[in-house]
């Protein structure tokens, strides 16, 4: 597989087959090695004049840059680090001028799903942009519309491009929720057509903690700061309330910030940056190809990302048992996207029915798939 070796899997030695990538990937080398030669110096970012402390204050602020780099950042964007993608929605939910109008498709993840205030919400359906179109027709001031890059559920990768197009036409800003597209594919901000973009580290073969949020600046600065406390203020008077607020990331970035977390993701984009994605990517079509189809929400007309789910009796006793007999990590469920999965047939409810979903990216190979056939065929399920 063309992978370089800092990008291959910590673990990858290991006897089992994980097609889970679209919970939480794997970590690659280069997280682990950046994380190991941080430690030494580890220290309290932006506190202190101690070596440690500056040493780490650079690694923090030389981490924001290679993200800013990752995901085409422009002058004056902010770049905040959150600890998921979830936290980064949630953050601009909280960003949002009065009465913006928000606008989003029901075959979200709940985290692109549940932050907005009173969403117009959309049926996800074959014609996406049309829906756009209709919907931000009928609004007046301003107005967000909040959009997946690639489905946790299939994979599909939306049409984020033509979507942003539409909604500047209306003056609309855009957040492309790319927890599961930057794993797989550049994220640039200016290609995808976002004004915000959102992703998080444990699905881009980083450790837990560390996430994204990277955009225009003007609302995140306006905003009341995500968290207040340290760091978030630059003078504090004595009467209450008496408060100058930072601009910039530390409005929003309270407290003492996931160091560890931050150096380890920019090691992962850096070192994406510098991979042969379209070789990446290859690969990762060709295991796509020998997987059958899955459900789909488009029809199977737009590309895809390697996430597929299967319409099985009992996906968890399914999941069960490959783990439990072949030692291969799936998922079964929901997956946080109750409204579509529903839509896709995967049952009503939260931990009845569901689908059965197989992922992979980085380090995964065909024999993988391979054996994840015959481990299926084996139990007698039919994908
Ligand atoms: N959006 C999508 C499309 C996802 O797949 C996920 C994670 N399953 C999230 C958002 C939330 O990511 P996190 O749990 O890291 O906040």
């Amino acid at each position: 597989m063309p992978v370089s070796d800092h990008l291959d899997i910590v673990g990858a030695e290991l006897d089992f087959t994980h097609l889970d990538y679209a919970a939480s990937a794997p970590c690659v080398r280069v997280a682990a090695d950046a994380v190991r030669d941080l430690l030494p110096f580890y220290g309290s970012v932006h506190r202190g004049a101690g070596l440690r402390s500056q040493r780490s204050t650079l690694a923090y602020e030389r981490a924001r840059d290679v993200v800013a780099e990752f995901v085409g950042a422009r002058e004056g964007d902010s770049v905040i680090f959150t600890r998921n993608t979830t936290d980064a929605l949630n953050l601009l939910a909280r960003a949002l001028p009065a009465g913006t109008t928000t606008v989003v498709f029901d075959g979200e993840h709940h985290a692109n799903l549940l932050p907005w205030p009173s969403p117009v919400r959309l049926a996800a359906s074959a014609d996406p942009v049309g829906a756009v179109r209709e919907a931000l027709s009928r609004v007046r001031g301003p107005a967000l519309l909040a959009v997946t890059g690639a489905s946790n559920v299939t994979g599909e990768i939306w049409p984020v491009r033509e979507l942003a197009d539409v909604a500047h036409a209306y003056g609309a800003r855009v957040v492309v929720d790319a927890a599961q597209l930057a794993p797989h594919a550049p994220i640039d901000r200016g290609e995808l057509g976002a004004d915000y973009v959102a992703f998080s580290g444990h699905k881009l073969y980083a450790p837990f903690g560390a996430g994204v949020l990277a955009g225009r600046s003007d609302w995140l600065d306006a905003a009341e700061p995500y968290l207040r406390g340290g760091g978030a203020s630059l003078a504090v008077g004595d009467a209450p309330g008496d408060v100058t607020w930072a601009t910039g990331p530390a409005r929003h970035e309270g407290g003492t910030p996931n160091l560890v977390g931050a150096v380890a993701l920019a090691a992962v984009c850096e070192a994406l940056l510098h991979a042969d994605r379209a070789a990446l990517d290859e690969h990762e079509q060709s295991l796509l190809a020998a997987l059958p189809a899955g459900v789909t929400l488009f029809g199977g007309r737009r590309e895809r990302v390697g996430i597929v789910s299967y319409a099985v009796p009992d996906p968890a006793g399914v999941a069960d048992r490959l783990g439990r007999e072949h030692a291969i990590g799936v998922r079964a469920g929901m997956f946080c996207a109750h409204p579509l999965v529903r839509k896709l047939g995967g049952g009503g409810s939260c931990d009845g029915g569901g689908l059965l979903r197989v992922s992979f990216g980085l380090g995964s190979t065909h024999d993988d798939i391979d054996y994840l056939l015959r481990a299926l065929d084996e139990l007698g399920v039919c994908v």
